[in-house]
Formats: C-alpha cells, sequence, structure tokens
C-alpha cells in the first residue's frame, strides 16, 4: 500500500484525554478516532490488524470444528423477556423502539438469539453437538467507558456457542475451544494466563477468563506460585472458617426444597415475613441497595458479590432496614426476574444466603434449617468480607497467592440448560424424549485483543507489532523521495517484495526523512527497509524495530534477509 493514498493520521503530540499507552499508540499512530464516547472509527491500518487478529480466530475456531455464521446485531425484545434478561441485564443493555414503539435491543452478546435460532431448526440428538461463532459489532453502555477500545460501548467480539446432548460432550468442546483460545492468543503474542472466573449475568458454572497480564489491567488475578491455579481475585473471598465447618453442616437437617420459585415459597419456607426477607437480605453499595443472593463456585467455595449486585438491585430499602444483615455463604443462585411485587427464580436453584440464622444450603434445590451462625460459618459483614490476598496460601494447597493485574481478552463458560430451559429450547433424544440443550459459550474481544498487543509491545517511540498481527510486514522508506536513484530503486522493491507476497506499506510521500522515520516507529511495522544515499550501488539499510538493529544489505539478498 502506498502511504500518499492510505489515511494514517498521525500525531506529533499525546493526546490529552488518552490514559493508557496502548489508546495514546493507537490514537497517534492513526489506527482509530474516537466518534462518541466509547465509539471508535478503525482506520485502515487497525482494519489490517483486526484483519489479521480475525484470521488467527478463525484458523484456530474451524480447527477445533466450529462453524461461522452472522446473526443480527438487532434483536427484539421478546428474547431478551424469554431469558429473564431483558429485566435483569440492566442500563449495559442498549435499548431502543422501532417506528411502531416495538422494544429492540442492540446485542451485547447473543445467547437468547442463537438459543431460538437452533430451537427452531435442529429437533435430534443426531445433529449434535454442534458449535456455531460469529465476528461481530457487540453494543454495551459501558458505566466507565475508557481506555480506547479496551472498553467501548460498540467493540468487536468473536462470540461462539455450542449446543449438545450431554455434559460429557460439553466438556470435549469445552476443552476444545480452551486450546483454541490458548493457541490465538499465543499467535497473537500476548503473555497472558488463563484463570478461573466468575459467570456473570451468562448464569453458568464452569468458566474460565483468559487475562492478558498488565499493569493497566481492570482484574486482580490471584495465581498460585507454585501450581496452575489462577482466579480471578472477584470470585475469591476467604471462606477458610466456612470450609472448617463442612463436618459439623451434616448434623443440621438438610431440607430438599425443588421449585421454590417465588418470594412466597423461600419466605414461607424460611419462616420469615416477607417484607422483612426482602429488607434482610439488602446491602448498600454504591448508594444503592442491593439484594443479596450469594452465587459461588461450590468446589472451590468462592463467593462474589459484585456479580450479585449486577444480576439484582432492588432500591426499596431505607439504611436503618438493612441492619439485619449478618452474613452470607456460598452457593448457587440462578437467573432472577424482578419486579416489585415478586421475585421469581427463573431457574431451579437454592438461594444461598443467611438471614437471622437461617442459611442456604450448599446444594441445589436443598436449605439449611436452624444454622449457627458462630458454629457454621463466619459470619461476615459485608464490609469486612476479607478477600484473598498475597500471601495466602493457595486454596489448592499449593503454594503461596500472588497478586497480578489483567487485561480480560476472553472467556468460556458452560452455560448448561440456562437458556434452553428458560426459551424451551428442546432437541428428541434416543427416545424420543424432549430434553433442552446443553449449551456452552465463548466469547473474545477481537478490539480489545488488538489494544491489549499493544499494551504488551510498544516502546517510547511507539508500537512495535508482532510479525502475526502486524498491519504490515515491510515498511520500505527512501529517505529523499526527490532523489530519482532512491525513488526508482524504491518503486522497484515496493513492486518486487509484494510480488513476493511481502504485505508492504510504502512511504512515497513528499516528507522529510526525519518525519517519515518517526511515523514509521509509530506505526511499529516489524521490519524497516531504508532506501538512502547507497541506492546508485544497489545497497539498503534494513532496520529491525523491535531492536533498533540495523545492516546494510545488498539488494540481491533482501528478500532472503527479511524472510
Ligand atoms: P469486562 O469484565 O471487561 O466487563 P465482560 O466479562 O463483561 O468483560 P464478556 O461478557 O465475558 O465480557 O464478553 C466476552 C469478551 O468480550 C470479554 O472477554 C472481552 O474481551 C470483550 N469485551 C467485553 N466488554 C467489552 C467492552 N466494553 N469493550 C471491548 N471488549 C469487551
Ligand atoms: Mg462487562
Ligand atoms: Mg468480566
Ligand atoms: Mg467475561
Amino acid at each position: 500500500m502506498k502511504q500518499s493514498m492510505s489515511f494514517i493520521p498521525t500525531l506529533r503530540e499525546v493526546p490529552a484525554d488518552a490514559e493508557v499507552k496502548s489508546h495514546q499508540l493507537l490514537l497517534r499512530a492513526g489506527f482509530i478516532r474516537q466518534t462518541a464516547s466509547g465509539v471508535y472509527s478503525y482506520l485502515p491500518l487497525a482494519t489490517k490488524v483486526l484483519e489479521k487478529i480475525e484470521t488467527i480466530v478463525r484458523e484456530e475456531m474451524n480447527r477445533a470444528g466450529a462453524v461461522e455464521l452472522i446473526m443480527p446485531a438487532l434483536q427484539q425484545a421478546e428474547l431478551w423477556q424469554e431469558s429473564g434478561r431483558w429485566y435483569s441485564y440492566g442500563p449495559e443493555l442498549m435499548r431502543m423502539k422501532d417506528r411502531h414503539e416495538r422494544d429492540f435491543a442492540l446485542g451485547p452478546t447473543h445467547e437468547e438469539m442463537i438459543t431460538s435460532l437452533v430451537r427452531d431448526e435442529i429437533k435430534s440428538y443426531k445433529r449434535l453437538p454442534l458449535t456455531l461463532y460469529q465476528i461481530q459489532t457487540k453494543f454495551r453502555d459501558e458505566k466507565r467507558p475508557r481506555f480506547g477500545l479496551l472498553r467501548g460501548r460498540e467493540f468487536i467480539m468473536k462470540d461462539a456457542y455450542s449446543f449438545h446432548s450431554s455434559k460429557e460432550s460439553l466438556d470435549e468442546t469445552y476443552e476444545k475451544i480452551r486450546n483454541a483460545y490458548i493457541n490465538i492468543f499465543t499467535r497473537c503474542g500476548l503473555n497472558f494466563r488463563a484463570v478461573l472466573a466468575d459467570s456473570g449475568a451468562m448464569g453458568g458454572k464452569d468458566t474460565h477468563e483468559f487475562m492478558v497480564l498488565s499493569e493497566i489491567g481492570e482484574d486482580t488475578i490471584a495465581y498460585s506460585d507454585s501450581s496452575d491455579f489462577a482466579a480471578n481475585i472477584e470470585m475469591a473471598p476467604v471462606v477458610a472458617e466456612y470450609e472448617k465447618s463442612n463436618e459439623e453442616q451434616e448434623e443440621l437437617s438438610m431440607v430438599e426444597t425443588p421449585n421454590q420459585k417465588t418470594i412466597d415459597d423461600v419466605s414461607a419456607f424460611l419462616n420469615i415475613d416477607k417484607t422483612k426477607c426482602i429488607k434482610s437480605l439488602l446491602f448498600k453499595v454504591d448508594e444503592k441497595y442491593v439484594l443479596v443472593l450469594v452465587r459461588g463456585d461450590h468446589e472451590v467455595n468462592d463467593v462474589k458479590l459484585k456479580n450479585l449486585y449486577e444480576a439484582s438491585i432492588v432500591e426499596l430499602a431505607t439504611e436503618e432496614e438493612t441492619k439485619d444483615i449478618i452474613g452470607c455463604v456460598p452457593g448457587y443462585i440462578g437467573p432472577i426476574k424482578m419486579n416489585s411485587e415478586k421475585i421469581e427464580i427463573v431457574a431451579d436453584h437454592a438461594i444461598s444466603f443467611i438471614v437471622n440464622g437461617v442459611c442456604g444450603a450448599n446444594k441445589e434445590n436443598a436449605h439449611f434449617k436452624g444454622v449457627n451462625p458462630e458454629r457454621d460459618f463466619k459470619v461476615n459483614q459485608y464490609a469486612d468480607l476479607r478477600f484473598i490476598q498475597e500471601g495466602d496460601p493457595s486454596p489448592d494447597g499449593k503454594g503461596t497467592i500472588k497478586f497480578a493485574k489483567g487485561i480480560e481478552v476472553g472467556h468460556v463458560f458452560k452455560l448448561g440448560t440456562r437458556y434452553s430451559e428458560a426459551m424451551n429450547a428442546t432437541y428428541l433424544d434416543e427416545q424420543g424424549k424432549a430434553q433442552p440443550f446443553i449449551m456452552g459459550c465463548y466469547g473474545i474481544g477481537v478490539s480489545r485483543t488488538l489494544s491489549a498487543i499493544v499494551e504488551q509491545y510498544h516502546d517510547e517511540n511507539g508500537i512495535i507489532w508482532p510479525a502475526a498481527v502486524a498491519p504490515f510486514e515491510v515498511h520500505v522508506i527512501p529517505v529523499n523521495i526527490k532523489n530519482d536513484e532512491q525513488r526508482t530503486l524504491a518503486d522497484r522493491l515496493y513492486e518486487e517484495l509484494t510480488l513476493a507476497g511481502f504485505d508492504v506499506l510504502f512511504d512515497d510521500r513528499q516528507e522529510r526523512a526525519g518525519v517519515k522515520f518517526a511515523d514509521s516507529d509509530l506505526i511499529g511495522i516489524p521490519v524497516r527497509v531504508v532506501i538512502g544515499k547507497k541506492a546508485n550501488e544497489e545497497i539498503v539499510e534494513v532496520k529491525v524495530r523491535k531492536t533498533g538493529e540495523s545492516t546494510e544489505v545488498p539488494v540481491s539478498e533482501l528478500k532472503d534477509t527479511i524472510q
């Protein structure tokens, strides 16, 4: 590509409102421009990088047996009402009305859409497993869009969904895709870790996040210094005292309570009046009152509050009314639908909470009665809930916990039947019986990955693209474009290299050498070929962006040198 004909608006100054390096450099090197908060144009260079990342993603997803499709970004509200997320997703869901006053959302993710698609088309177990993916623009009205492409309101995601007739089949696909993700991020040159995570508004249980290690990461990873244990700290508060008392819990009467779907059922069971029950479960977070229904990974005894807060905001109580809360324990909670009249638990999971000495059982569809807070678990006031800390023993018993900051670039979930049940998506099994699809979902932030790469690959002069994702492979720069010999040789090399299959950017602009070199450093193409004074001897200079190393090379050896 000829630079004179491209659109690479570089900037000398650091843009005032860009806090992090990747944001600054992508603006300065002419890769992106903001049009509204969290909304960006990808200029030609960024488009090239996105293409390269997307190619890697496609190759690895296809190899893992996934098939590409494209679904609408515009989604009718009915789908979201069926799953319940129209009510629970919150303001991050971009909602709009069409000219007929019908509600729509711009897809932040596509579980509903794909579940309805597969529900209508796949009838038999014989067609399973099936994994579908797309690379598409997503919309989330983030509270704090920031750091450029890292947290946008419109961004590019690869999202995949798998459908199964057994848990084993889901496990198998989950592993395949987890490996595909390892390959993808490795090929992008990233230094990352796969960590245990919480499943967010998705409603799954088994889940891993892919975290690019970076100082500016918004997530904290707790990892063991001597084993593979790594978890998002959000879901790893210390519940050691609770674990200790597991044996004693056997003495408690465990009551099976299937199908507790309404707050009436729950409050009747707990023998607390309904209003009291609601009030007792409220915490105050960020000036809002929050219904606390604790959910976590049963096996590792984790609790995460932030997520519950996102899933279940109620604004009913006064501060005075919240003082009865005495704590919480890990357990499962399914997604909930809520209005001022009633709280409906969409999935059949036990609610896990402690109110006035009653605590949710750590088992689906069951509760404990007669729990003694001091005996059976540590009473955690919300404010005292201690999260895992550096220096704590690792939960797997091996080594000590260390912390690192991470940028979440990918996320894999086992959704189970969360969506298929809510949306009545079934297939016929071998006996001809209707069964809900067992599902998995798998996301990669493609535009975020681009930014994360820049975060890990830059120096004070600009970006240093890893070869696999660089916008171009070679940057051809004649020092003085007005010099005929240089101009002729540069033209020739541009053509020869392009013909030989190299992806070449040719700086044919009428600019001073200093400007071109500064731009070249900023843009960060791995290899630079400089045509200068020795053009008449057919000698050029080859400079490696990463090391700054430069050597004189006869033109006849150029292709071999930069191979
Ligand atoms: P975060 O915790 O950063 O808000 P998330 O957990 O909400 O991300 P997922 O629902 O897991 O995101 O979506 C899959 C992937 O999409 C994420 O792993 C991330 O790489 C990307 N992603 C999510 N939100 C954004 C955003 N606002 N801008 C850019 N990429 C995003
Ligand atoms: Mg998010
Ligand atoms: Mg997240
Ligand atoms: Mg996530």
